[in-house]
């Protein structure tokens, strides 16, 4: 039965317990390959945990001068390769999600990798297993189906890309797509998408910063 990752943003507290598994991490210890967002930080507290969602055509793969970026023959995109990663963060410029990141001290981008080494043995992603809401889930799609409510959706619209992931996000029934796009001009319009901002708005500064610490 193959096991899928879930991630629910309603369920989300913003506890950041995510945030510290993924850094007790032994491949990366110290730092979190995630993030907690802000569904829209200008009316609401809600958050969402943010894991590479492992696209199937992946964006930051395509755009690596170096072909460093690999994706495994069951759909998981890999971190950075050492040797290859040459640090010239077009990966983390592309990626729709925003999700890889440029680390200067090791001149290389890294990101989440679903925790590999433990997802494909059939253990859960560090993240998952702390999580004390079950925002992020990581089970057979009939155990969602039992549990939980809510539709999972893997299909995403950028403007005119269409983006399908691996993982999955939980959204109500009546969505079997999220498009981004609305979802930013919603209501409030964010300044990082108004043309004449484009220049004095670091588009990550509501991305947390990573956490202190590096690998042993
Ligand atoms: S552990 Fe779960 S509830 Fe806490 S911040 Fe992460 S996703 Fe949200
Ligand atoms: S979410 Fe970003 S980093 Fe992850 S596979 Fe897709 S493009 Fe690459």
């Amino acid at each position: 039965m193959e096991l899928q990752f879930f991630v629910d943003p309603i369920r989300c507290i913003g506890c950041k317990a995510c945030l510290q598994g993924c850094s007790e991490c032994a491949t990366h210890r110290g730092r979190s390959m995630i993030h907690l967002e802000y569904m829209d930080r200008g009316t609401s507290t809600q958050t969402v945990p943010m894991v590479c969602m492992h696209c199937e055509n992946p964006t930051c793969a395509q755009v690596c001068p170096a072909d460093a970026i690999k994706r495994t023959e069951d759909g998981v995109v890999q971190s950075s390769l050492k040797e290859r990663c040459i640090g010239c963060a077009n990966c983390v410029n592309a990626c729709p999600f925003g999700v890889p990141r440029y680390y200067p001290e090791f001149d290389q981008m890294l990101k989440c990798d679903m925790c590999y080494d433990r997802t494909s043995v059939g253990l859960k992603p560090m993240c998952a297993t702390v999580c004390p809401s079950d925002a992020l889930f990581f089970g057979t799609r009939e155990e969602f189906e039992t549990r939980r409510s809510g539709r999972p959706v893997n299909e995403f619209r950028f403007g005119a890309q269409i983006v399908r992931t691996r993982v999955f996000m939980v959204l109500d029934e009546a969505h079997d797509r999220l498009d981004v796009q609305d979802v930013a001009l919603a209501d409030t319009p964010d300044p990082r998408f108004e043309p004449d901002t484009y220049d004095s708005v670091d588009p990550f500064s509501h991305v947390e910063p990573p956490s202190n610490g590096g690998p042993a």
